[in-house]
This record gives structure tokens, C-alpha cells and sequence, in this order.
């Protein structure tokens, strides 16, 4: 015993927090997967509820402190005090704003990114992981008719996406133009995050005046036209609005980008998923786009937090994005005479491998089984307007935009509205947000889950008598 000299320095080891921290513990791991594998198990996810912070604040007062807690204190503390306090967005009752609807597949394959510790930001830490999602990306860049050129990577979500798409297209208008100071164009329709990444980018936003809600090649050709001040360089056109599901006029607009040299984003983030049904011949134009993004936490069944983010000319990304840093400069040494590191194309350096879980998901289950989950929900919302037209306390909008219904109850008023929202949400029986419509607040459904039911959506206008 005594002849190990090292014996003193064992001991000492096993109190290190290392030693605690990073070995595999069989007693919190069942908890946790335990718990996985109930939340997993859930068919009809409950809506649950937003709580006001004060008693969560309270429950979970001095939970932090020097010395650490039993993992099984700690995750019944989720259990109650944090995971029932969240409106799950991924409920088919769930109507509000854009819902989710990740495939089990996709959930069970986030975990398995997360334990993987994937760095998914250059081909030299992690050519597997990029050589799938390199997959995926090929697929949504085929559908989008992309040329065989194009590229991108994943991003956290739609406003990334954007917001990096735009920085590209205003260096390169820059170029383009010889001048600093340029502009970037964008419907009255466009999203809020278009606004948000041009203030950003410091760049002045020229609103054009849509026509009935849905920009065309006509409406820009005539604010250009009209307009005098710095160049504008790109073009932001939508594919799927956020509100009414509509499709800006994509080819009108491209021929436009094409005569004048100017830069065509496409934001798909809700709507892009549409290339896979019947209504696919609204994204005629699209293959002409410069850059595309779509999200698929939205209707590509894929957990948060996921954006794709395509290029027609990666290049031209990778020329504005890429870093250098001493440090960094084996990343560019690599040899990866194909790809483009993701670390090149957008705001970001380290990231996660966030289009794993689809790729496994799209692996498991086939491209079909996803075209027939999203023309399921386009179904729906065809459904749920021949409803809303059948019956005669309520009335129809407009023909749905892709998957987004508006609705009006004639006679009712904003605090009707928020007081249906709240009532159904207290029944559990769904989420049901309005928006404003032509300066009217009316009643929406974003359909978005393929386990949506007709009984669900009517329950919705039963109650508002
Ligand atoms: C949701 C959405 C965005 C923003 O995407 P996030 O993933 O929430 O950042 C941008 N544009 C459109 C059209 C959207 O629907």
C-alpha cells in the first residue's frame, strides 16, 4: 500500500469535480431518459399554459448554490415547475402564430446530436455530419430547382437565415454598384425579421406597396421606377407570409432581379415546405433565386432550432463570411474541394449539427411520407374553409394562403377575440390567436400539424357564438 506513491494523489482524484461531472452516472441517466421516453410517448401533447413567472420564480429560488442537489430534486422541479409552464407548440390544438410539429425520429435524433457533441462548423471536425446534412440541403435546393451549384448550411431559424442572406446580398451589391450606401427592397408583407436584419445592416428598407397582399414583378418594376436615392441592390420576396400564407409573385419579380443585376431572397421560413404538394406551382421563379431560406422547425416536421439558409453561388457567401483567424486557418487548410465550410456562410462559427435530426428523420421515414404530411395540412386548411363557409355564425376571409385560414365572427371586437383565446386555452381545447387584417382584428388558424383534426378546428368555431 504504502510503496504507491501515487496513492495520495488517487484519493485526491476522486474528489475532483471532474471525477463527478464528466463519468457517466447509470442513476441520473435513467432519470433522464425515463422522463424522455414519457414526454416522447405523447399523441395528443397538452396545450398546457403560460404562467406568470412569480411562483416559478419562487419554486426555483436559491436552486443554484455551491454544492448541487440530487438529479432526481432537480429534474421533478422541471417536470412541475418548468415544463408544464410552457405552451407547447407542438400540440395539434396549437393554432397561434406558427406551430410545430417535429417527428419523433427527428426529436429522439436531436438528443443523439447533443450526446455526439457534434462541432458542425468545418469539414475538418466533422465531414460525417456535414456530408448529411450536405443531403438535406441538396434536396430542399433540388425542390427549390436550384442549379447544381447552389449551397448553404443550417441555421438557428429564419431570422439567422434571413439576416445572413442579407448581409451577402449587400456586399455584392456593393460591388455591383461601386457605392456604400445602398438599399434593399421588400414588400409591405415582408416579415418583421427582414426589417429587423436591414436595421442591422444599417441598410435603408424601400417598402413596396403590395398589390391585394402579394407582391408582384408589376409592383416592383413600378416603385423602382418611381424611386430616386441610393441603389437598390436586392429584392426580398416571401414564400408563404407569415400571416395570410401568400406567395409573392416570384417570377415577375425574378425577371426583374435578372434585367437590372439585382440580388433575389426568397424567405420560405413558413411557407417553403409547399414545394412538396400540389401547390408547388406557386414557387415558379424560385430557381432563380441568388439566396432561399426555409425553416424547417416549421413545416419540415424538424425540432427547433433549425433554419436551411441556400445560396445559388455559395462563393459569394463564403467571400463575405468567412473568418480568419490565426487559430482558425487549419479549418481553411482542410482539403474539402466540394463543400463550403458552414462556418463560411453565415454569421456564425461554432454551431451545432442542427440538420441531423431531419436528415435522420427524412432517412427513416422517406420523401414521400413527408409530401403527404404537409398536402394532409394543405387539405385541412381546404377543409377548414368549406367549414367556415357551412357555417352561418362565421365567414371566410379570403381562399387560405397555403396553410394559414383567416376568419371572421361578424359584430366581434378585439376583447371577443382574446376572450375566446383565453377561454379555450383554460378548456384545453386549443390556442387560437387573431391577427389584424386590413386593419381588422379577425380569428387565424396556422395549420401546420399532421394530427390537426377537423373536430379540433370546429371545436374552435363552435365556441364562437
Ligand atoms: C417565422 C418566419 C421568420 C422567422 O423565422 P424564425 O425561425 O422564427 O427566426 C421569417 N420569415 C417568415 C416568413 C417566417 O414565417
Amino acid at each position: 500500500m504504502t510503496d504507491d506513491p501515487y496513492m495520495n494523489l488517487h484519493a485526491v482524484a476522486e474528489t475532483r469535480p471532474a471525477d463527478r461531472m464528466h463519468r457517466y452516472d447509470p442513476h441520473l441517466a435513467g432519470l433522464v431518459f425515463e422522463y424522455v421516453r414519457t414526454r416522447l410517448s405523447f399523441t395528443d401533447t397538452p396545450l398546457d399554459h403560460p404562467s406568470p413567472p412569480e411562483p416559478i420564480i419562487a419554486a426555483l429560488e436559491g436552486f443554484i448554490d455551491r454544492y448541487g442537489r440530487d438529479p432526481r430534486e432537480v429534474l421533478d422541479a422541471y417536470v412541475r415547475h418548468i415544463a408544464s409552464n410552457v405552451l407547447s407548440t407542438d400540440s395539434p390544438r396549437f393554432f397561434g402564430f406558427i406551430p410545430a410539429a417535429p417527428t419523433k425520429a427527428a426529436l429522439l435524433f436531436d438528443t443523439v446530436v447533443s450526446i455526439a457533441s457534434l462541432q458542425g462548423c468545418s469539414w475538418l471536425e466533422a465531414s460525417g455530419a456535414l456530408v448529411a446534412e450536405n443531403q438535406v440541403l441538396r434536396w430542399i435546393a433540388d425542390l427549390a430547382g436550384m442549379p447544381a451549384t447552389a449551397g448553404g448550411t443550417f441555421v438557428s431559424g429564419g431570422s439567422a437565415g434571413n439576416l445572413s442572406a442579407l448581409a451577402v446580398a449587400r456586399e455584392i451589391g456593393r460591388k455591383r454598384f461601386g457605392v456604400r450606401e445602398v438599399r434593399i427592397a421588400c414588400s409591405d408583407e415582408a416579415h418583421s425579421s427582414v426589417a429587423n436584419a436591414l436595421r442591422i445592416l444599417d441598410v435603408e428598407a424601400v417598402v413596396i406597396p403590395s398589390t391585394d397582399h402579394r407582391l408582384t414583378g408589376e409592383d416592383v418594376r413600378r416603385a423602382l421606377d418611381d424611386y430616386q436615392g441610393p441603389p437598390v441592390v436586392a429584392i426580398v420576396a416571401t414564400s408563404g407570409t407569415t400571416n395570410a400564407g401568400i406567395v409573392d409573385d416570384l417570377q415577375g419579380i425574378s425577371e426583374i432581379c435578372r434585367e437590372r443585376n439585382l440580388w433575389m431572397h426568397v424567405d420560405g421560413a413558413y411557407g417553403g415546405a409547399a414545394l412538396l404538394s400540389d401547390q408547388r406551382w406557386r414557387f415558379a421563379g424560385l430557381e432563380y433565386a441568388d439566396s432561399f431560406i426555409t425553416d424547417p422547425h416549421k413545416w419540415w416536421f424538424a425540432p427547433f432550432d433549425c433554419a436551411a439558409l441556400l445560396y445559388k453561388d455559395p462563393d459569394q457567401a463564403a467571400s463575405v463570411h468567412t473568418q480568419h483567424a490565426s487559430y482558425l486557418d487549419p479549418l481553411h487548410q482542410a482539403d474539402h474541394p466540394v463543400y463550403w465550410n458552414p462556418t463560411d456562410l453565415a454569421h456564425h462559427l461554432s454551431r451545432r449539427a442542427r440538420g441531423l435530426p431531419m436528415w435522420f428523420s427524412l432517412a427513416v421515414h422517406g420523401t414521400d411520407a413527408y409530401a403527404a404530411a404537409v398536402q394532409q395540412v394543405l387539405d385541412l386548411a381546404q377543409d377548414t374553409a368549406s367549414l367556415i363557409n357551412d357555417l352561418p355564425h362565421v365567414e371566410l376571409i379570403r381562399e387560405p394562403g397555403l396553410s394559414v385560414v383567416l376568419w371572421r365572427r361578424p359584430g366581434w371586437g378585439k376583447d371577443d377575440y382574446l376572450a375566446l383565446q383565453n377561454r379555450l386555452l383554460e378548456e384545453q381545447v386549443a390556442f387560437a390567436t387573431p391577427t389584424v387584417w386590413e386593419g381588422e382584428v379577425v380569428g387565424r388558424f396556422a395549420l401546420l400539424h399532421p394530427s390537426t383534426t377537423i373536430e379540433m378546428v370546429k371545436a374552435v368555431l363552435d365556441a364562437a357564438v
